[in-house]
This record gives structure tokens, C-alpha cells and sequence, in this order.
């Protein structure tokens, strides 16, 4: 197995954890992970968990912040709507961007999707873009050319260097919540196809830094083979990540992977 470049395994919370729950769970996780080095970890609150969440970390946790959403605005007439300079100054240092549910639920597309990443990366947040096709599209064949379009358009207009800064993940809809998983053989085709677009679009040194993350479904019995891949560089779990066990065992596996 080639090296890998540094795993990150990153909790997407959704709308599940509650400000008075995340202290809870951030230390279980914390004291599970004490001795983790060679994994960045991540969760993903709600934004009315992330202070919490801070709190929670305080200056000894492993652990980052991230966002599932921000508006790609400075400040303004936004209601309901949250800036990056407000995640910023919460701690957040990542932000989920292009979730299909956030691409079903609240109609964004890739152009929107492209203003937030150039916006995030602006703001010195780092993006992580979700990409996946539906089943249908894998039942008719599109699946590459439909990752290559969200590709192309989600990182419009972001120079070599902006792209270094940014992850990927790739979350077939059909396995996201639903507990079917892509196999190991078929997400790693994807992610070296990911990848090698990536160096069309920008070269191969820059395409061979960014991180591409396996999203759907992973759990501890299966991250093991999926992380093991060549261009699997870590997970965005979501169901999996509601619990510390399950969580930190993923954790464990890519730590074990690294050593
Ligand atoms: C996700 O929503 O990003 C995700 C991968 O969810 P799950 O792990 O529950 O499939």
C-alpha cells in the first residue's frame, strides 16, 4: 500500500446533538482518542452546539471544529443565515459544503456551491466539498460524468494554490443514511478518478495533496477497507459519528493504517 497522506476522519452531527448534550459526547471522544496522533479529527455540530462543542474541546482536545453550512455573504439582510466570520470566531476551521441534503432539501447548485467554496476559502475556513451522484445516475452510467461536473463547477475560478487548502468528499446519495456502502473496489475508482480530474484540472502535485474523503454509510466494520484504498484519505460519517464508540473505533482503524 502506497503511503497515505494524513487521514481525517470528520463527524457530521446534522440536526442531532443539542448544546446539552455535545459536552457529553465531545468527552467521551476526547478521552477515547487521548493517545491518537496520526488522525485529524473532526465533528461537525449544529451551529447551536458549537459553542458547546468549543467548551467542550477546550485547549487540550485533538479534536477540530467545523460547520455543516454559512452563507457566502460578509454580513446583511440574511435572516436565518450565519456568517464565516461568526464561525471563525466561534474556533471553526472547517466547513461542510455541497451536501446532497443541502442540494435536495434547499435546492443549492453548483453555481451557489461554487460561490461558497470561493467564499470559504476567502475566509480562511476549509471547505469540505461534497460530491455523489444519485442511484439513478449510477443506473444509467452517468456517475462519472456527473462527479466531473460537480467537480469542474465547484471549484470554478480557484487558483492551484486555493485548491491545496481544500477536501473532498465523495458521498454516493445512495449510501448516505441508508447502510449500503460502496464497496472498497468501487469507491476507490472513484477517487482515483477524482483525483486524476484533479490533476487535469490543476497537475498532479497539487491533485495527489487534497484530501478525498469516503462519505456513506462507513462504520467500523467496513472503514477498514475502505480506508486502506490508495485514495481513500479518510471518512465524513454521520451516522456512525453520533456515538463515541463507533466513532473512535473508525478513528483507531485509520490510526492503525498510519502506523
Ligand atoms: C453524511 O451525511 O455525510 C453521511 C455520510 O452520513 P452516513 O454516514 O449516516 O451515511
Amino acid at each position: 500500500m502506497a503511503e497515505h497522506r494524513k487521514y481525517l476522519v470528520a463527524g457530521n452531527w446534522k440536526m442531532n446533538i443539542s448544546s446539552s448534550d455535545v459536552g457529553r459526547l465531545i468527552s467521551e471522544i476526547n478521552a477515547k482518542i487521548a493517545n491518537i496522533t496520526k488522525v485529524d479529527v473532526l465533528v461537525c455540530p449544529p451551529f447551536t452546539s458549537i459553542q458547546a462543542a468549543k467548551d467542550a474541546i477546550g485547549s487540550i482536545g485533538n479534536i477540530s471544529l467545523g460547520a455543516q453550512n454559512f452563507y457566502p455573504e460578509k454580513n446583511g439582510p440574511y435572516t436565518g443565515e450565519v456568517s464565516a466570520i461568526m464561525l471563525r470566531e466561534l474556533g471553526v476551521s472547517y466547513v461542510i459544503i455541497g451536501h446532497s441534503e443541502r442540494r435536495i432539501y434547499f435546492n443549492e447548485d453548483d453555481d451557489f456551491i461554487n460561490r461558497k467554496v470561493r467564499f470559504a476559502l476567502g475566509s480562511s475556513l476549509i471547505p469540505i466539498l461534497c460530491i455523489g451522484e444519485t442511484i439513478e445516475q449510477r443506473r444509467d452510467g452517468k456517475e462519472f460524468a456527473i462527479i466531473q461536473s460537480q467537480l469542474k463547477n465547484g471549484l470554478k475560478n480557484i487558483t492551484v494554490q486555493e485548491v491545496e487548502k481544500l477536501t473532498i468528499a465523495y458521498e454516493p446519495v445512495w449510501a448516505i443514511g441508508t447502510g449500503e456502502t460502496a464497496t472498497p473496489k468501487t469507491a476507490q475508482e472513484m477517487h482515483a478518478f477524482i483525483r486524476s480530474f484533479l490533476k487535469e484540472m490543476f497537475n498532479a502535485e497539487t491533485a495527489n495533496a487534497v484530501k478525498i474523503l469516503y462519505g456513506g454509510s462507513m462504520k467500523s466494520d467496513n472503514a477498514e477497507e475502505l480506508l486502506k484504498e490508495d485514495d481513500i484519505d479518510g471518512g465524513l460519517i454521520g451516522g456512525a459519528s453520533l456515538k463515541a464508540t463507533s466513532f473512535c473505533e473508525i478513528i483507531e482503524i485509520a490510526n492503525l493504517l498510519s502506523a
